[in-house]
């Protein structure tokens, strides 16, 4: 059975500081990561401001019933053919690398989860119109999360975004409600039906990720049991932000400086 939680504007706001975090953190790693950066050391730079700000990672033990053993770090770094999950791992980055970021923390026992795709010193044209593509779904996707709409709104402009662009997509991974856990219901798919699913009302929180991948949309989990690549090579840009639907604009809760 799924259970739709709705917050209070007061549970709103305490869930702010969660979003400003997480959306620190995707900053200041996304400033460190320039070619010669270890994915390591992109981890640990999230692990110490988990630390200094006394948030919670949801990653470290997390374990779901797809992965393999609990993920065991904090941020997941996906590089050029991966795209999901990326588990960290001893990589330098080189000039040219499409890296994609995604964080979730709790702050004050609220989540916030967000992602980000950026190019390692110089970009390919191609890649760069991949993550804009991802990154124009998402303000889609944002756009169309107001009541009187529902899910399968969100996830038809996520689409229609794409498919302008000529990405196909994959709906395995998606959305998601987020409170006091990263997962929750509803499933936000990246392709859907206008009009259908779960009516919106104020006080849903999601989570809206478009992502896509340059030729296929189908997917492989690499054997260390968590990253996903591309299942022809292909690269894959991913955004993400944490939202609250209200009776006007949405808030954006991981919104960056
Ligand atoms: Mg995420």
């Amino acid at each position: 059975m799924s259970v739709i939680e709705l917050r209070t504007p007061a549970e709103i706001e305490q869930m702010r500081p969660a979003g400003r975090f997480v959306a620190s953190v995707l900053e200041a790693t996304a400033k460190a990561a320039a070619v010669g950066v270890n994915l390591l050391e992109l981890d640990a730079l999230a692990h110490r401001m988990i630390r200094s700000a006394g948030a919670e990672s949801c990653y470290l033990d997390y374990h779901p019933s797809f992965g393999g053993s609990p993920f065991g770090k904090v941020l997941c770094t996906s590089v050029n053919d991966a795209v999901l999950h990326g588990l960290p791992h001893d990589y330098r980055l080189r000039d040219g690398d499409l890296l994609s970021l995604d964080f979730a923390a709790a702050v004050d026992g609220w989540v916030a989860d967000s992602a980000i795709s950026v190019v390692v010193g110089t970009p390919r044209d191609e890649d760069l119109r991949l993550i804009d593509t991802t990154r124009r779904a998402l303000d889609a996707g944002i756009a169309a999360a107001r009541p009187g709409h529902r899910i399968g709104d969100i996830s038809r402009a996520i689409a229609d975004v794409a498919k302008a662009e000529g990405y196909s997509i994959n709906t395995d991974f998606g959305g998601h409600g987020v409170g006091r856990t990263m997962h929750g219901d509803p499933h936000v798919p990246n392709n859907g039906r206008p009009g259908r699913g779960l009516p919106l009302r104020p006080g849903l929180v999601i989570a809206i990720e478009p992502w896509f991948l340059e030729t296929t949309d189908r997917i492989f989990t690499d054997p260390d049991g968590w990253t996903l690549r591309s299942a022809d090579g292909s690269r894959g840009a991913h955004s993400e932000h944490t939202i609250a639907v209200t009776e006007g604009d949405p808030i954006v809760l991981t919104q960056r400086g």
